[in-house]
């Protein structure tokens, strides 16, 4: 099934109508809002993207075209808990992931229904179900077919793929899957750090065991042979990683090509495809903006598992604004905030994280799988532990 089967309805029952808030809707429309001591205000691009409004629409489709049918969901149809969370309340149940039913996979046949996430799946899961006869429901967004169909361009040309994404992340699993499934090599590098570890191997600073130790486990096919595999490579995004820090990893191992065999070299062994998703562009951008335009908090809604969440709340730290990663409104507390680090990636708790007095400008954002209605709740909760609620309930 794909995007030509939903009806006009379809689209809107599930997609962020489902999921809408009054406030963000106000604030949509004004961009900022004075509340007592606080001023609130949104980006003018934030949370769910087309793709996520898609595969909660190509969901609800597949509900009323299989009606009593066993329904599953390969994994997290976004990272997202309350979603996930409201997909088993529709009795959607979960083949991998976190609340998995044992056995479930080894019993599929052709009665099932299967819901393939909109990060895709692994080409090893996608053959798994048709073998078994299950019905397919591929919600995996166009944006992340496009680096896809680039790796295989890179393969026929002989090329490496080097991905800038997390390893073990739905999309760069599938990716790494498929560049594998058609005989190609690839390395993921998640950040400038481990992009400097590759420059410093293709520059000869260090060897190629210096290097791996260098990545995450598994960044590299067991296969893989640095001084054979790295010879020629094309780079290609997670669709939902940080633009700049992308951007700057291309400059550096364009200048390590460089460096190693002049222009010529460059120009014959290096290819750089910028597949970062609009919807992702478009959330950083704004957000930037935002913050750059003088706030003293900056809130990042979104699941801790959120790739494109996680990269939002690193904005804020550009221009020194102070930045959570909250999941919701149940992080906010009166003299305290729970949060993911954006370094370590543990959830810690930041004391004193709301001046106690005077005015305050705080910015929001949403990743694109957060609900605007999660949104609205924590800037209520702000409102609410500011002292300012009453004034909100008369400004909405
Ligand atoms: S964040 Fe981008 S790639 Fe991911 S679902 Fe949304 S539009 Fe597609």
């Amino acid at each position: 099934m794909d995007a030509k089967h939903l009806d006009q309805d379809g689209y809107g029952e599930a997609s962020r109508y489902t999921y809408r808030n009054e406030l963000v809707d106000q604030l949509r429309q004004m961009g900022s809002l004075e509340v007592g001591r606080l001023t609130l205000r949104l980006p003018r691009e934030f949370g769910f993207c087309w793709g996520v409004d898609r595969a909660l629409a190509m969901v609800e489709e597949a509900r009323r075209r299989f009606p009593g049918r066993p329904m599953w969901l390969l994994n997290s149809i976004i990272h997202n808990p309350k979603v996930n969370a409201d997909m088993g309340k529709l009795g959607i149940r979960f083949l991998k992931g976190p609340k998995a039913e044992a056995g479930a996979l080894d019993s599929l046949g052709p009665q099932d229904v299967v819901i393939v996430p909109a990060f895709s799946a692994e080409v090893e899961e996608i053959q798994f179900l048709k073998d078994r006869g299950v019905e397919v429901v591929d919600t995996t967004c166009p944006w992340v077919i496009k680096p896809h169909k680039r790796t295989q361009k890179y393969i026929r040309e002989g090329f490496t793929t080097i991905i800038h994404g997390t390893v073990g992340h739905d999309e760069t699993r599938s990716t790494c899957s498929l560049v594998r499934h058609h005989g190609g090599q690839f390395v993921v590098v998640h950040d400038l750090q481990e992009a400097e570890a590759l420059a410093l191997y293709l520059e000869g600073e260090i060897d190629g065991d210096r290097f791996q130790n260098r990545l995450h486990d598994c960044a590299t096919p067991e296969d893989f042979v640095p001084e054979r595999d790295l010879q020629k490579i094309g780079l290609i995004n997670q669709t939902t990683m940080l633009a700049s820090e992308s951007r700057a990893i291309a400059d550096r191992l364009r200048l390590a090509f460089q460096r190693r065999g002049g222009e010529a070299a460059l120009e014959k062994n290096f290819r750089d495809f910028d597949t970062i998703c609009r919807a992702t562009q478009d959330n950083q951008d704004a957000a930037t903006e935002v913050v750059a335009g003088g706030v003293q908090l900056f809130l990042v809604v979104g699941g801790y598992d959120s790739s494109n969440t996680r990269n939002l709340a690193r904005v804020g730290d550009a221009q020194g604004v102070a930045s959570f990663h909250i999941e919701g409104p149940e992080c906010i507390h009166p003299g305290w905030i729970q949060h993911r680090d954006r370094d370590s990636g543990e959830i810690l708790t930041a004391e004193n994280w709301l001046p106690a007095e005077g005015r305050v400008t705080v910015a929001f954002t949403a990743g694109a799988s957060t609900p605007d209605a999660i949104l609205g709740r924590v800037m209520e909760r702000v409102a609410e532990v500011a002292g300012c609620s009453e004034t909100l309930a008369k400004e909405t």
